[in-house]
C-alpha cells in the first residue's frame, strides 16, 4: 500500500481544506489521487465574468483539474452526484465505488470529511460517511489509516476573523471545533501552494475570499494551519508505510 487518497465533496474542498498535507505528499513523491463527489453545481456566485449559471458544472470541473495539477495531484476521480444532494443519492453505490477506488489506488491513507462536515454541510458529513463505511467493509489487513479533516479552536477564531472582512455575522457559518490528532502547518512555500490552488477556483471567489489576500496575518492563520484527527486510531501503521512523518 503507498500513497494517499482524498476524498472530498465539491471542486475546492481539497484547496480550501488539505490543500498543505496534499502538497507535502506530492511533492516528496508520495502518489496522491482524489475523489471528488460533485461538480459543485450550487455554487454559482455569477463568477468568472461572463460565465452562465448552466456552464457552472464544466468550469467547476476545469478548476478542479487546474488546482489538482498545481497541488501535484496524480488523478482525480470526479463524479457526478447533485450538488446539495449527495445524501438523497444512493449512498451503497457511491461506498461500492470508493471500495473500488481503494482497491484499485491501494492507498496507505485515507483522508475525508468526519461527521461534523466541517460546518454542518451535509454534502460533506454524506461522502465522509460514506468513506468510513468503504474502509470499514475491507479486510482488517486491507485497510488503509484513515483521517478525517477538521477544524480546531485556532482554525474557528482564524475563520471568524476572516469573515469579520467582509460581515458583521461571523456566526453565519456553524464552524465545530473538535480535538485534533495531527495539525499540519504550511511553510511559506506551502502556503503559496495552497493560495494558487484556490486561486485556481475562480468561480468560487466571494468576498471573504478576495478580502483575505491582502492581510497575509490572516492568510497565514486560515489557509496555513490545517487539523486532522484519526478516524478510528491506525496511526501505528503510518509509519511502515512511508507516509511522512507529519502525517504519522
Ligand atoms: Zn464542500
Amino acid at each position: 500500500m503507498a500513497g494517499l487518497l482524498a476524498v472530498f465533496a465539491h471542486p475546492d474542498d481539497e484547496s480550501m481544506g488539505a490543500a498543505g498535507l496534499l502538497c507535502r505528499h506530492s511533492r516528496a513523491g508520495v502518489p496522491v489521487h482524489l475523489v471528488c463527489a460533485t461538480r459543485g453545481a450550487l455554487g454559482w456566485m455569477g463568477k468568472p465574468d461572463g460565465a452562465r449559471r448552466e456552464e457552472l458544472p464544466e468550469i467547476r470541473s476545469g478548476e478542479l483539474t487546474e488546482a489538482a495539477e498545481v497541488l501535484g495531484i496524480a488523478g482525480v476521480t470526479l463524479w457526478d452526484y447533485p450538488d446539495g444532494g449527495v445524501e438523497s443519492s444512493d449512498q451503497a453505490e457511491m461506498t461500492a465505488r470508493l471500495v473500488a477506488e481503494i482497491a484499485r489506488l491501494r492507498p496507505a491513507a485515507v483522508v475525508g470529511w468526519g461527521p461534523d462536515g466541517g460546518y454542518g454541510h451535509a454534502d460533506h458529513i454524506c461522502i465522509g460517511k460514506c468513506t468510513d463505511a468503504a474502509v470499514a467493509s475491507l479486510p482488517q489487513a486491507a485497510r488503509p489509516a484513515q483521517y478525517h479533516m477538521v477544524m480546531d479552536q485556532f482554525l474557528v477564531d482564524a475563520y471568524k476573523d476572516i469573515i469579520s472582512l467582509v460581515s458583521e455575522d461571523t456566526d453565519s457559518l456553524p464552524l465545530i471545533a473538535s480535538d485534533v490528532d495531527v495539525i499540519v502547518e504550511l511553510t511559506d512555500a506551502e502556503l503559496a501552494t495552497k493560495q494558487r490552488a484556490i486561486a485556481c477556483h475562480r468561480s468560487q471567489q466571494e468576498d471573504w475570499r478576495v478580502a483575505v489576500e491582502s492581510h497575509p496575518d490572516l492568510v497565514r492563520r486560515g489557509y496555513g494551519h490545517e487539523p486532522y484527527v484519526r478516524f478510528p486510531d491506525r496511526g501505528a501503521r503510518l509509519a511502515a508505510n512511508n507516509l511522512l512523518k507529519e502525517f504519522a
